[in-house]
């Protein structure tokens, strides 16, 4: 399969030197994700809290928190010794748009400090469309949006509840703000020139059966990825679906998936599903196995 198959050949200019979406950038690129962002505005049944942001990354230790100027410290010490860096992002721990004030002034400070870097980050959405100006002013290369579901009800089972507006919302009413809240940030990003790429966590008798439709949205909206993970369950995780017995997918059951979406589905292959502090080559960090996530990368 042609690298950038499916990619318009101006997308697929501004991403082949990067190491998540090239396979071959990847051998010759690095990615660093500063862990700025610790709190949420949601609750992902797969999240545990002890451990990164489950939409973008890996659990097993819990991430270093940094201040901005930390994280610019950091990525300053990080470049001087790989040369091959060329993408910082923010992948939480929490979401880095619930903590927006502290992901701004990290991306502002490395945009001034570091300008030749690659800037992006993940967010579960809820609070994109306030910021996608911001983004956009800042050079934000791309952003990744964790979406599951298109439909509330089964959004429901995914998420017990979102704050928003001053308040709390749960249920079908809170999936229903969080996947327009989520929309509205899709459209407004593909409108302002960023890059959009989609998280889904697959979520066996959930989720699974819908994706297809997620994929088909998605892309009609303009996202430019679409990368379907498979969710970790572990009891030991501490996860209300792991608590629950809610299983994770086989790898056959996501292959299947990812092969019923064809060859023109955008879908991303090799993500790694990183730490939120993760940084280096892909696959030398030890995020390099390609599995699941806890139960689900900024970038
Ligand atoms: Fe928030 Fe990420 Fe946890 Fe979901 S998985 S509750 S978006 S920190
Ligand atoms: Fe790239 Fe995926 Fe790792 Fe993010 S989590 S840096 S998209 S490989």
């Amino acid at each position: 399969r042609r690298e950038g198959a499916g990619l318009s050949p101006a997308i697929w200019e501004k991403v082949k030197e990067h190491p998540c979406y090239s396979e071959q950038a990847h051998h010759h690129f690095a990615r660093m994700h500063v862990a700025v962002a610790p709190g949420c505005n949601i609750q992902c049944n797969y999240c545990n809290r002890k451990f990164d942001c489950a939409n973008e990354s890996r659990p097993g230790v819990v991430s270093e928190r940094l201040t901005p100027e930390q994280a610019v410290e950091k990525v300053r010490a990080v470049a001087a010794r790989l040369p091959q860096l060329s993408v910082v992002g923010i992948a939480g721990p929490g979401d880095s748009l619930h903590n927006a004030p502290r992901t701004l002034k990290t991306l502002e400070l490395l945009r001034a400090e570091v300008p030749d870097l690659t800037l992006c980050l993940s967010t579960n959405g809820l609070a994109l469309p306030d910021h996608v100006d911001a983004l956009k002013a800042l050079d934000v290369h791309h952003v990744t949006i964790t979406l599951n579901a298109l439909d509330p009800e089964i959004g429901a089972e995914i998420y017990p509840w979102i704050a928003h507006d001053h308040r709390r919302w749960r249920g079908v009413e809170a999936a229903r703000i969080l996947l327009e809240r989520q929309m509205e940030g899709l459209e407004r990003a593909v409108a302002a020139g960023i890059l959009v790429k989609i998280n889904s966590v697959m979520i066996p008798g959930i989720n699974d059966g819908h994706l297809e439709e997620v994929n088909r949205v998605v892309r009609e909206k303009g996202a430019f990825l679409h990368n379907v993970m498979p969710l970790i369950s572990d009891p030991a995780h501490g996860t209300h679906f792991g608590l629950t017995g809610q299983r994770g997918p086989t790898p056959v059951e996501v292959q299947t998936l990812r092969d019923s979406l064809g060859n023109d589905a955008r879908l991303m292959r090799h993500c790694r599903q990183c730490r939120a502090d993760a940084v280096g080559m892909l696959g030398e960090d030890g995020c390099g196995d390609g599995g699941g996530a806890d139960a689900t990368s900024p970038t």
